[in-house]
């Protein structure tokens, strides 16, 4: 059983908490702080109930070794404004000093390691390294969900140097709906899957195929199905890999009674930086030299349709290519019916980095049930799979 936070008197007690605060970062400037907010409330609780927390996380991939343009020192800076207070931030993770400047913490205060990356041992899950970041705290809390499909040492060998070890609001909220909620929907459900490709997604079609009510499809991956069935895509991204699979899930879902809904017409263009957006042509259509980058208005309008009338929905994948506002317009399309469901009681839950940035650019985050912060690990859980470090924190 994971043990949440709430299940531990912390007062007086240092706690140890694993973040994601893997943000963006451009010449020391975050370029999205979303993963950094979704970690205040636990922070915030710690704080109210009169522990001190000292924080590690890892950044970007910088291999085991010190670079500074993975430091998470501009990650602490946004903190301590987001937390309005100064937060003490330690240069590397498991020197004497470090460790001491937990051990001294006073209540109420807030100490940030370097980035756990730096050192080669953290994604080997060496237990030695575990042990030394364990002396930071007496409670161990994970609080990254974004990292649970990981098996790193603070996230996994950590745990067999605590007594008392258990999950952050976060984790919870994201097992809530990743999980709990999605295993007894309230139907009909319907998954939306886009995204470039079908083969990162498999596992998660194989899942839904039984459990789905509709499956909608759009995206890069649409295509590989698309030629599945015999048509001429042009240009479009395909996984040739993946066309003899895309013909079995289509005919499974045949024998299941279960509907996969595929575009019907597409905006194609012949360059993906096309500043205009074309008019769109039937898929029967897509000519020979252009690439489909987005659904057309009958799909668009066809997709509404369907999840008008939903209960739950799970969304993974953007429509088209979300990224250059001329193929936007299906993936706006999608996420505003999904906010407007949303405040009609349907259940929306998005998973998926892209997914989440795109409704974090329409500004849709907080107008949705749950939006995941994890990318790998969300999709792993909502395909039903077992995650390492859930597994360590549950014996
Ligand atoms: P994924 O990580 O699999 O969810 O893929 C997200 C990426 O798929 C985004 O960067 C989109 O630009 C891309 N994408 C979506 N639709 C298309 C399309 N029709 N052709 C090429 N790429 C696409």
């Amino acid at each position: 059983m994971l043990r949440p936070i709430k299940s531990f008197d912390i007062k007086g007690q240092t706690v140890l908490i694993r973040l994601d605060l893997n943000v963006p970062i451009l010449d020391d400037v975050i370029q999205d702080d979303f993963r950094i907010r979704a970690c205040l409330p636990t922070i915030n609780y710690c704080l109210s109930e009169g522990a001190s927390v000292v924080l590690m996380s890892h950044l970007g991939r910088p291999d085991g070794d010190y670079n500074e343009k993975f430091s998470l020192m501009p990650v602490g800076e946004h903190l301590a404004s987001l937390l309005e207070m100064p937060i003490k931030f330690s240069s590397d993770c498991i020197s004497q000093d470090a460790i001491d400047t937990s051990l001294s913490l006073k209540t109420g205060e807030v100490h940030l390691l370097e980035n756990l990356r730096f050192y080669k041992e953290e994604s080997i899950n060496d237990s030695v390294f575990a042990n030394k970041l364990s002396k930071h705290g007496r409670l161990y809390i994970n609080d990254a969900f974004g990292t649970a499909h990981r098996t790193h040492a603070s996230n996994h060998g950590i745990i067999d140097n605590f007594k008392n070890y258990g999950i952050g609001f976060l984790f919870e909220k994201e097992m809530k709906y990743l999980k709990d909620v999605i295993n007894k929907p309230e139907r009909p459900l319907v998954l939306i899957l886009g995204g470039a490709k079908v083969s990162t997604k498999l596992e998660l079609i194989n899942k839904y195929i039984q459990q789905a009510d509709t499956i909608i499809i759009g995206g890069g991956m649409a295509f590989t199905f698309l030629k599945a069935m015999g048509h001429n895509i042009g240009k479009s991204l395909v996984e040739s890999k993946m066309v003899e699979q895309a013909k079995n899930i289509l005919d499974a879902a045949r024998l299941n009674g279960k509907k996969v809904i595929l575009p019907l017409d597409i905006v194609c263009s012949e360059d993906i930086n096309d500043i205009k957006r074309n008019n769109p042509v039937s898929i029967r259509e897509i000519p020979e030299n252009q690439m489909g980058l987005d659904i057309g208005s009958k799909t668009i309008k066809k997709y509404l349709e369907i999840l008008d009338s939903a209960k739950t929905v799970l969304w993974n994948g953007p429509m088209g290519v979300f990224e250059k506002v001329s193929f936007a317009i299906g993936t706006e399309a999608i996420a505003k019916k999904l906010v407007e469901i949303s405040e009609f009681n349907a259940t929306v839950i998005a998973g998926g980095g892209d997914t989440a940035s795109a409704l974090r650019h329409l500004n849709m985050v907080d107008k949705v049930t749950h939006v995941s912060t994890g990318g790998g690990a969300s999709l792993e859980l909502m395909s039903g799979n077992k995650l390492e470090a859930i597994n360590k924190l549950e014996t």
